[in-house]
């Protein structure tokens, strides 16, 4: 019989599972019942429409063997089976990712991650068997066909007797080493415990005879051997158990299987609910985003049940877009069976558990803000710009839903803060809360407007999450308090007598102010004298609703109009460069245009802005330098 070869692929992936250093390989059973069960489901599915499958629900089920003499461990299911064709590309390619990277796959740890992420699923059957045989009959198909397969040298396949519809899985369990006892794989106290550790809530039972010895019946000391078929598993779906019945490691591994995530989530939420609407709901907070979190192809959603039947993988009523991150599952007893996914929409039902099922989230969040502010950082750090969506969305409809669970990065200790911390510590004289945006902490404390607001003892927020001020937009203010961009013109910080004399200043120079701003054009509406900057000679700040950094944001979206903030040039009153400018404009307006111009390169260099003409601003400097 001629031998095939594995795709190069799943070649490597055997590889990996025939020389496992991973040590966790009892989870090879989970993943061949798990694959019985979705063969007994789609079989049984069938039969909902198609009297001919003569079996009842009761009669589906997983059966355990073992042969111990012969070190044979039997996996069977009465599902769909396969054909030759589909033995062929189901168990000779990897079915689920057809760009599995393998770079690195040599480490202890990068080996870990591909079994988590993709879930190995048939092939991890030759971390503990170096011989793996698949008798399979189709349903609709008359003969059998038999995959046998060694591990990397290939796989055969040729037609065989089956009686009945289905798949037996056959392991030759590898011998015992030192370090390895694959002996109890053929333990059938072992097994049991196995099925009751990860594939308790598989909804067929799996069953094992046990053979025990009794007393004979009316004897006193004569014995025979008695065989009890036993049902492995409770069948009890885990989010309909007890939550004291139920341990951290069922959900977590619960969670892994079900949502295909390598890392344990940040936190579990179980709930029954009764009263208006009755449910289960199991719901998790995932410690980081998925890959395509932040793109176009990421659905939300929750996966919805009712009594126990799933209705639909993703029910994206159920959740609201600024909690698109949660993954779980909604078990209703109120819920038709045959309800569609467009009378999902209209269903009150469904619109109170979301509801519900929102409010709870919610509360849980802000438990862990409070309480556990470590964890939450992390949540915040993998999702907290979703939050901050949800507050701009909109036109800012759900702001209210969402605002208080916002962090931002602080000036006070390097830390994130909520706006509620931030206004608890204002000092009485401070008026507004202060923030500045910018690509990183490090560029926004360079801005002289930083030094300034920091020297009064106020606390900074940092925006550096480019929808940061877009957010905050929406917000506006917090408790009466307003949010201001301390690099904007309504931004002050001085005392009343201050801002006089930088008043008065401006208006005496306003001929010089003028023809600076002249010099200037278009990039500029207006210069004019400060006392905002401390030790820095010059700073933009904006004018009117848009800042330059959303200009920045803006004009990078695809399809961007090319909007501009108005920029006004201010000069520190204080700065010797102030008395040199004043000088110049009674003496020589030819080299004040181009100080004009010199100044206004730098306040945009400083602000993290590039300029529009480097040739001129290298020009004028080298002019300087002669
Ligand atoms: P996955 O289950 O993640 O798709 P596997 O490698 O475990 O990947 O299985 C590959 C495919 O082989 C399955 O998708 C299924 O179509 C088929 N398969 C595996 N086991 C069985 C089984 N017991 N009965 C029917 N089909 C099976």
């Amino acid at each position: 019989m001629r031998t095939k070869q594995f795709k190069a692929e799943s070649k490597k992936l055997l590889d990996m599972m025939i020389n496992s250093i991973y040590t966790n390989k009892e989870i090879f059973l989970r993943e061949l019942i798990s694959n019985a069960s979705d063969a007994v489901d789609k079989l049984y599915f069938r039969s909902l429409t198609d009297d001919s499958i003569g079996l009842n629900r009761a009669d589906y089920c997983i059966r355990l063997s073992t042969d111990v003499d012969n070190r044979l461990l039997t996996i069977s299911d009465n599902g769909i089976g396969m054909t030759a064709e589909e033995l062929e590309n189901n168990l000779g390619t990897i079915a689920k990712s057809g760009s599995l990277d393998f770079k690195n796959n040599n480490e202890k740890n990068e080996e870990i991650d591909v079994i988590g992420q993709f879930g190995v699923g048939f092939y991890s059957a030759f971390m503990v068997a170096d011989k793996v045989t698949v008798i399979s009959r189709a349903f609709g198909e008359e003969t059998a066909n038999r995959w046998e397969s060694k591990g990397a040298e290939g796989y055969t396949i040729a037609p065989c007797e089956k009686e009945s519809v289905g798949t037996d899985i056959i392991l030759h369990i590898k011998a015992d080493t030192e370090e390895e006892k694959y002996g109890e794989f053929l333990d059938a106290y072992r097994l049991s415990s196995l099925v009751k550790k990860y594939s308790d809530y598989i909804r067929y039972p799996v069953k094992m005879f046990f053979t025990t010895r009794k007393k004979v019946e009316g004897s006193e000391d004569e014995y025979e051997d008695a065989v009890e078929d036993r049902t492995l598993n409770s069948m009890i779906p885990l989010w309909k158990k007890n939550k004291s019945e139920i341990t951290d490691e069922e959900y977590n591994q619960f969670y892994k299987d079900k949502f295909y995530d390598y890392e344990n989530p940040l936190k579990v939420i179980h709930t029954k609910t009764e009263g208006q609407a009755t449910y289960n709901s199991l719901l998790y907070i995932p410690a980081h985003a998925p890959f395509d979190y932040y793109s176009k192809d990421f659905e939300k959603g929750l996966a919805l049940y009712s009594k126990g039947v799933l209705i639909t993988e993703k029910c994206a009523d159920l959740l609201p877009d600024y909690f698109s991150f949660v993954k779980g599952l909604v078990d209703s007893e109120d819920l038709s069976l045959n309800i569609s996914r467009e009378t999902l929409q209209h269903d009150y039902q469904l619109r109170l558990i979301a509801k519900t099922v929102e409010k709870k989230i919610k509360s849980e969040l802000t438990k862990m803000l409070n309480n556990d502010r470590e964890t939450y950082e992390k949540f915040f750090e993998a999702f907290g710009t979703q939050l901050k969506f949800g507050v701009y969305s909109e036109y800012g409809r759900h702001k209210d839903a969402v605002a208080d669970l916002l962090l931002f990065k602080s000036s006070f200790e390097d830390k994130f803060v909520t706006v509620e911390e931030y206004i608890s510590r204002m000092p009485e004289d401070q008026k507004a809360i202060y923030y500045a945006a910018g690509e990183t902490v490090d560029k926004i404390n360079m801005l002289p407007q930083a030094d300034a607001v920091k020297a009064k003892g106020y606390e900074l927020l940092y925006f550096t999450d480019y929808v940061d001020e877009f957010a905050i937009r929406m917000l506006r203010e917090v408790d009466g308090k307003e949010f201001v961009n301390i690099c904007a013109e309504n931004a002050d910080f001085g005392t009343d007598e201050e801002k006089e004399t930088v008043k008065a200043k401006n208006e005496a120079c306003k001929d010089m102010l003028d023809f600076m701003a002249e010099s200037l054009d278009d990039d500029v509406t207006a210069v004019r004298f400060t006392e905002n900057l401390g030790t820095h000679p010059v700073c933009l700040v904006s004018e009117g609703g848009l800042s330059s950094e959303m200009e920045r944001v803006l004009n990078a979206m695809p399809g961007a109009a090319g909007v501009k903030a108005s920029l006004v040039l201010e000069i520190n009153a204080n700065h010797a460069i102030a008395d040199k400018l004043t000088d110049l404009f009674e003496t020589d307006r030819d080299t004040l245009d181009k100080y004009a111009k010199l100044l206004n390169a730098q306040a945009r260099l400083i602000g993290g802005m590039s300029i529009e003409n480097p040739a001129q601003f290298s020009s004028l400097i080298c002019e300087l330098m002669l």
